[in-house]
This record gives structure tokens, sequence and C-alpha cells, in this order.
């Protein structure tokens, strides 16, 4: 199967993943089904039930991506699952004498209505929307960070990139499309000459199942090779820890409690005989996440003895804004509305209740909403929708908002390059490639 996160047709494809935006930062991700795989027991088949309501694969499958596709009517009582006894008929129905499943035979589904609540927007997957959607098990690298680093590590179509742990696999993603996309047929051409690669590591072993499930699920598992080991113990060769092979990386991400013990598997020649983990040909670039000082420069004082060079420090504290026009201030003559602000401290209070009056108002109206003698009361249109000759420029002053919660966990960055190694070998090809260069 293609991945998604590369190759993707114009619309959502059954069995392929899709991420199910509720809000700018929340997403589910599921997998789209045509069937009732989880057998959740809905006639409608697999839904997948939101606080903005229920959304029957059916209506999701072959939209286009990007859609906005609205709630349905799915009775989450008795009346809208099937019954235990009516599924295990089914299940009977559906299963041969010998217990394989008949394909010919599906279980009956039922068409969704359409009800007149939520709505969401159906998103094709990216690294960013993944890292949002992700189920966590771990902290994860987030995307200010991961874009940064991958960046740094001069990390490109066709580059072995080394990542240890794994945890919930989120820069995982962002790795294996820094290695992979824009490469022409990409995917195909890893699987065929294994061009380039991501290398991920993990000691837990839930951990590393839960990610070798989620590659095989995103169509990855043939460009990430994920490796239940401990990197402190065991290095990076791919199979066996001693007699394996070498990923020949260009590129390492350690996201590790102890990073510098794990540094001692990343040099040219290790002293133990076995094959260096490193790309004879190229530089080695590295980075160490470290959410402490203390363990930076422990990582740095070890990279200093084992010869990294153009060792560098940076902290990614992205803040994100908030703009809005506001009319704080601005109770000048001429502005629509704008007289109706305060003056006094008198006014400001008898507003402030007014405001709650209303709030409360609408609360009541909620409530009431389903009784016969129900009149809708009109809310008040905010200023900045409001018909108006005054430009959108002259309504207000632009104010804006850091926002309080920060999406990226700050951990300092440590950077280092490996040069190459250089042999008489090399020096002998590079003067038969370059005589004028001698
Ligand atoms: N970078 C990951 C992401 O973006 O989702 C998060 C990594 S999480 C903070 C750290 C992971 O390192 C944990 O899952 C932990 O199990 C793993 N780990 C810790 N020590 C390890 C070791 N010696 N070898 C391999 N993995 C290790």
């Amino acid at each position: 199967m293609p991945s998604p996160f590369f190759t993707r047709n114009t619309i959502a494809d059954k069995d392929s993943l899709a991420l199910l935006q509720l809000r700018r930062d929340q997403i589910i991700p599921t997998i789209l089904r045509d069937h009732d795989d989880e057998n959740q027991g809905y006639w409608e088949g697999k839904v997948t039930n939101t606080r903005f309501g229920s959304f029957p694969h059916s209506t999701l499958i072959g939209q286009p991506w990007g859609t906005q596709v609205g709630a349905s009517k799915v009775d989450t009582g008795s009346r809208g699952r099937k019954s235990t006894k009516r599924k295990a008929e089914e299940l009977d129905a559906a299963t041969t004498p010998s217990g394989e499943e008949d394909a010919n035979k599906k279980p009956l589904l039922r068409a969704p209505v359409a009800a007149d609540s939520g709505f969401l927007h159906i998103l094709a997957p990216t690294p960013e929307a993944w890292t949002i959607s992700l189920p966590h098990r771990t902290q994860v690298v987030y995307t200010p960070d991961y874009s940064y680093i991958l960046h740094r590590l001069r990390a490109r179509p066709g580059c072995t990139v080394i990542e240890a742990g794994a945890g919930s696999g989120s820069f995982t993603h962002a790795a294996a499309r820094a290695v992979f996309n824009g490469y022409p047929e990409a995917e195909q051409a890893a699987k065929r000459q294994r061009l380039g690669k991501v290398c991920s590591y993990e000691f837990h072993e839930q951990r590393v199942g839960k990610v070798q499930q989620e590659l095989r699920d995103h169509g990855l598992d043939g460009m990430v090779e994920a490796t239940h080991r401990d990197v402190y113990e065991d290095g990076f060769l791919l199979g066996d820890p001693i007699t394996g092979k070498s990923p020949k990386a260009n590129a390492i991400f350690l996201d590790l409690p102890a990073p510098w013990l794990a540094l001692k598997h990343l040099v040219r020649n290790p002293p133990d005989g076995r094959e260096s983990a490193l790309d004879p040909e190229s530089p080695a670039y590295l980075c160490t996440f470290s959410p402490c000082l203390e363990q930076a420069e422990r990582t740095i004082r070890t990279m200093r003895q084992l010869s990294w060079l153009n060792i560098s420090m940076v902290e990614v504290a992205q803040r994100r804004l908030d703009v809005k026009r506001d009319r704080v201030g601005l109770d000048t003559e001429g502005v629509r509305g704008a007289t109706t602000f305060p003056k006094t401290v008198e006014e400001a209070v008898a507003k402030l209740r007014s405001d709650e009056e209303r709030a409360k108002l609408i609360r009541d109206h909620r409530q009431t909403k389903d009784e016969p003698n129900y009149q809708p009361i009109v809310k008040e249109t905010p200023f900045y929708k409001e018909k108006s000759n005054v430009p959108l420029y002259a309504q207000g002053r632009l104010t804006h908002r850091s926002e309080p919660d920060l999406r990226t966990h700050t951990s300092y960055l440590v950077f280092a390059i490996l040069p190459r190694s250089w042999s008489e070998e090399d020096e002998q090809k590079c003067r038969k490639q370059w005589p004028s260069a001698q």
C-alpha cells in the first residue's frame, strides 16, 4: 500500500489513514473502513463518535480531502446498535464452516441519516497533523523542534537517519518525510535499492510494537525500520547488535534520558571490532534533545572526548500569537458602536451585570429550546461583522496575545558534526578524480 503521507489520491480512500479535524488543534486519526472492523455493532458500519456528533465512515470515504462533513444520526442506544444476538448471527453467516471469513457475505449496513448538529473536516495525513493527533505514549517532539532539527541534520531524500528512542513516533514520521518525500518515486526506489532509510530504536517492548503497527498502517514499514533495542548497551547495527549490518547513517537524533551513554556506539572505528553505524563516505550530523542543562553539559563533554566538532546548543522557544482587532480604548466618535464602551466605573459594572444577564438568557434559551412557546433570541452581531462605512483598519486597534499553552516542550538541542574518515585510499581516489587539485 502506498503511504498516504507521500502518495495520495485527491479523495479519502477506504482502508487508509484520515485525520478528522474537529477544531484547530483537535484532530482524531482513524483508518477509514467500509465495514464494522472494530465490531462496534452499529447498523451504519464503522462510526467515529466525537463531541460534535457521530460520523459513519460511509459518509467520509470518497470525499475530497478538506471537505466539511456533517454529523449523522447514529443512535447510541439499543435502537441504534445491533443486538448481541444479531451480531452473533451475522458473524456466523459470514463465516464458512472452517471458521474463515466469507468475503461474499458482508453484514447488513444501514444508510446514515444527516443530523442537524456538528461537523468536521476530513484531512489528508501530514507529519504535522499526525503530531497533533497521535496517541501519546511518551513526551513527543513537536513540529517547531523537529523542523529545525531535521534542517540542521541536513536530512534530505536519500540519506539515512538514526532515531532513538522512537517513543510515540512523532519525530519518526517527520524524518520519514524528510528522507523520502520529493524523491522521484521515493517509496519504490527506497524499497528496491535501499537508497535511504529511517532506523528507529526503542527499548520499551509495547511501544516498539505500537510504532511498528502504526508504520504498517501508514504504509511506512518499508522505509522505517523500528528495532527493539537498548541502544546504551547494544548500539545501532541492524539485526544482530554485534555482527549486524551498518545502517550507514548520515544523521542521528537522540531523544534519550542519557544520550552520552549511546555516543560510544557512534564512532568511526568501534574498539570492539564491530562495524561502524556511520556512513564512511559522509560527515555525521548529530542532535541530542535533553530537558535539563546538566544532561546537555554531560553530553557535550562526551562529544568532545569522542572528537565531535562544531558543538553548539540551541533552545527553540516557540510562541504562537493570537492577533485580533480590539476596540479597547477606542471611544472616539465616528467609529460605529465604540461609544458603548464604559467611561466610568459605574458604567463598567452596569455593563458587566448586563453581560451576565445576557449569558444567563442564552443558557436558559438553550434549556428551553424544544418547548412549544419558545422564542428565539437575537444574538448580537460582533462589531467587526456589522455593516459599517468605516474601513476595517479604523474599527479598532490590532492587539496580540500569546497563547497560554505552548505546544512544544522546551529542551536543549545539542548539535555536533563528526567529519568523514579520510584514508590513504581516499586520498589516491581524490587525486585521480581531480588531478589539478594536487
Ligand atoms: N522522539 C519521540 C517522539 O517524538 O515521539 C519521543 C521519545 S521519548 C521522550 C524517549 C523514548 O526513549 C522512550 O520511549 C523510552 O522508552 C526510550 N528509551 C529510553 N532509553 C532507551 C534506550 N537505552 N534505548 C532505546 N530507547 C530508549
